[in-house]
């Protein structure tokens, strides 16, 4: 008897979720979710993403990428910060994306961060990350 509630409840839920479901198309989708979580900022994060993201949090902030970089002797830190902080920093949290304002065609995408980089972090990749999460467009 039990066996035959059972199967009779999640019957009930299949056809449930299957009526929803039309009603629910614009709750969905990278749109949905910005809009949902647009207060906190979030950003959704692909299955992908999280690969990259994994990759990026092997950085331990040693610093040798950024002596490498020709940039940062020729511009401040606040147009461009250096890859270890960006690595470091801006992957990490995707609330922060908004906030910013880096020009980054400074970078001159010469490899010597990821050549100089001990522990094989994909730096010029967590800059292309970076750039293209933050110019997603958010719902005000
Ligand atoms: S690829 Fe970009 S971030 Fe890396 S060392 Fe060269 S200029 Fe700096
Ligand atoms: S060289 Fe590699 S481990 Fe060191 S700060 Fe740069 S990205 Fe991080």
């Amino acid at each position: 008897m039990a066996w035959i509630y059972a199967q009779w409840v999640f019957f009930l839920h299949l056809l449930l979720h299957f009526l929803k479901w039309p009603f629910q198309k614009g709750n969905r989708g990278v749109d949905a979710f910005l809009r949902r979580y647009a207060e906190e900022g979030l950003l959704p994060t692909s299955t992908v993403d999280k690969n990259w993201l994994a990759r990026f949090s092997q950085c331990f902030n040693c610093g040798y990428c950024d002596s490498a970089c020709p940039p940062l002797i020729q511009w401040p830190r606040e147009r461009f910060p250096g890859p270890s902080y960006l690595v470091t920093t801006y992957t990490r949290s995707t609330p922060d994306f908004p906030w910013i304002h880096l020009d980054f065609s400074l970078c001159e995408g010469c490899s010597n961060c990821e050549a100089s980089c001990p522990n094989g972090v994909p730096i010029k990749e967590a800059l292309e990350f970076i750039e293209a999460k933050s110019a997603i467009e958010r719902p005000a």
